[in-house]
C-alpha cells in the first residue's frame, strides 16, 4: 500500500507539472499525440474502475450487511452512520450559507442574457413531487439497476440480500459463503486495477491541467475562491476536528494515510470510482473492520456528499446574487433542504452535482440558464468537492468504528 501511496503521489505531481508545461509550450510538436494518448489512458483507468464498481458495491454491501447482523450492534451501526452523514452534510451547508452571505460573490454583476431572472421565487417543481419520485425510484427491478449502474436501488437490494443472510439455516449460510468468496474475487481484480492507478492518475491530471481555460478563472474568481475556501474550512477544519474529538486520530495521520483515496478523488472527480481506494485505505491502513467499511463506504460514496451539498447551496446563492434576488431566511431554509436532497440524489460520478443543480435552481425559481455559467468551471470545482466527499466517507467509517467500539 505504501508503494502505491507514494507512486500515486508522484504521479499526481508529475501529471500537474507536465500539464502546466504543455499549457505554456502549446507548440511542442508532440503535444497533440501525447495529449490524445493521455486522454485514452485516463479514460481507460476510469472505465476499468467503472467496470468493477457495480459488482464491488453489490458484493461489499451484501457481505457487509450479512456480517453486521451477527452482532447485536447492527442497528447501532445503522443509526450512527446515518447520524454522521446527516450531521456533516448539515454542517457543510450551514457553513456554505454563512460564508456566502458574508462574502456575497456575484453582487453587482448583471447578466443580461437572463431576461426572466427577476421573477419572484416560485417553485416550479414541488419538493413533494421530487421526493415522491426519489422514493419510488429506490425500489426497481434489481437486474435493471445492476445493468444500468443505477446505484441507489442497487444499494437497497444489496442491503435486503445481506439482511436475509442473518440467521437462517445451513442452506442460507452456504449462500452467504458463496457471496463472501465472490467478494474476495472482486477485491483481487480491484487490486490489479490499483497497480495501474498511478499511470491513470498521471494521464487524467495532464489533460485536465492542460485544457483549463485561464480566462474563465478571472471572470468567476471570487466565487471559485469562496467555494474552495468553504470546502477547505469543511475539509481541513470541521471534519478533522470532529474526527480528532471522537477518535483521537490526528488530521496529519488522516491526510497522509488517506492520500491515495484523496488524490484519486481529485483526479477522477468520482467518489464511486474512488471507492476501491477508499475501502483499501480504510481496511488496510486504518484497520477499520470490513463489516463496517463495507457498509459505511459504499453507502457514503452514494449518499454522503458534503462537498456537493455545500457547493449546491453556494452556487444557488451565487446565481441569486447575479440576478439580484436577495433570498429571504425562509427561502434559504428551503435551499438548505433541497441542497441536501440534491446531494443525496447525486450519484458519485463526475459532474453529477450539475444534474441535480438544475433541480435546485428550478425549486428556487432561479434561471436554468445559469447552468451554462456553472458548467465550464465544474471540472475544477468537482475535483475539490469530490475530495471532500471522499474525506467525509473515510472519516465516517473511522468515527462509526470508534463509536460502535468494533
Ligand atoms: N463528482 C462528485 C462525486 O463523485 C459528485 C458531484 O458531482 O458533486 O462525489
Amino acid at each position: 500500500m505504501n508503494n502505491i501511496n507514494r507512486n500515486i503521489f508522484l504521479a499526481a505531481l508529475m501529471g500537474i507539472s507536465f500539464g502546466l508545461f504543455l499549457k505554456i509550450y502549446p507548440l511542442w510538436s508532440l503535444n497533440n499525440a501525447f495529449l490524445e494518448a493521455n486522454v485514452i489512458i485516463g479514460q481507460l483507468f476510469i472505465n476499468s474502475l467503472k467496470m468493477i464498481l457495480v459488482p464491488l458495491v453489490f458484493f461489499s454491501i451484501v457481505v457487509g450487511v450479512s456480517n453486521l447482523g451477527n452482532s447485536k450492534k447492527s442497528s447501532t451501526i445503522w443509526k450512527y452512520t446515518l447520524l454522521y452523514f446527516f450531521s456533516t452534510m448539515f454542517l457543510a451547508i450551514f457553513t456554505a450559507l454563512i460564508i456566502m452571505n458574508l462574502v456575497k460573490p456575484g453582487i453587482g454583476i448583471t447578466v443580461d442574457s437572463w431576461p426572466e431572472a427577476k421573477n419572484a421565487i416560485t417553485s416550479s417543481l414541488s419538493i413533494m413531487e421530487f421526493l415522491k419520485q426519489f422514493i419510488l425510484g429506490l425500489f426497481v427491478n434489481p437486474f435493471q439497476s445492476l445493468s444500468s449502474g443505477n446505484i441507489l436501488p442497487l444499494i437497497i437490494f444489496s442491503i435486503l440480500i445481506g439482511a436475509s443472510f442473518n440467521g437462517g439455516g445451513t442452506k442460507i449460510q452456504a449462500g452467504k459463503k458463496v457471496f463472501e468468496s465472490l467478494y474476495e474475487v472482486i477485491m483481487r481484480i480491484v487490486n490489479w486495477i490499483m497497480m495501474f492507478a498511478p499511470i491513470g492518475i498521471f494521464s487524467l491530471l495532464v489533460t485536465m491541467v492542460e485544457s483549463q481555460s485561464s480566462e474563465l478563472f478571472s471572470q468567476l474568481s471570487i466565487f471559485i475562491i469562496t467555494v474552495i475556501g468553504i470546502m477547505l474550512i469543511h475539509g481541513l477544519l470541521i471534519i478533522p476536528t470532529l474526527l480528532f474529538i471522537i477518535t483521537k486520530i490526528s488530521p496529519l495521520s488522516l491526510w497522509s494515510n488517506g492520500r491515495p483515496a484523496f488524490i484519486s478523488a481529485f483526479a477522477t472527480s468520482s467518489s464511486a470510482a474512488t471507492l476501491p481506494l477508499t475501502l483499501s485505505v480504510a481496511c488496510n491502513t486504518f484497520k477499520v473492520p470490513k463489516s463496517i467499511a463495507n457498509f459505511v463506504l459504499p453507502l457514503g460514496a452514494t449518499i454522503n456528499m458534503d462537498g456537493t451539498a455545500l457547493y449546491e447551496a453556494a452556487a444557488a446563492l451565487f446565481i441569486a446574487n447575479l440576478v439580484g434576488i436577495d433570498l429571504s431566511l425562509s427561502q434559504q431554509i428551503i435551499l438548505f433542504f433541497i441542497a441536501m436532497v440534491a446531494s443525496i440524489g447525486a450519484p458519485g460520478i463526475p459532474s453529477a452535482g450539475m444534474v441535480t443543480m438544475a433541480m435546485v435552481l428550478q425549486v428556487l425559481g432561479l434561471p436554468l440558464e445559469a447552468l451554462a455559467l456553472l458548467l465550464p468551471m465544474d471540472r475544477l470545482l468537482d475535483t475539490f468537492r469530490t475530495t471532500i466527499n471522499v474525506e467525509g466517507d473515510l472519516v465516517g467509517s473511522l468515527i462509526v468504528q470508534k463509536v460502535t467500539k468494533l
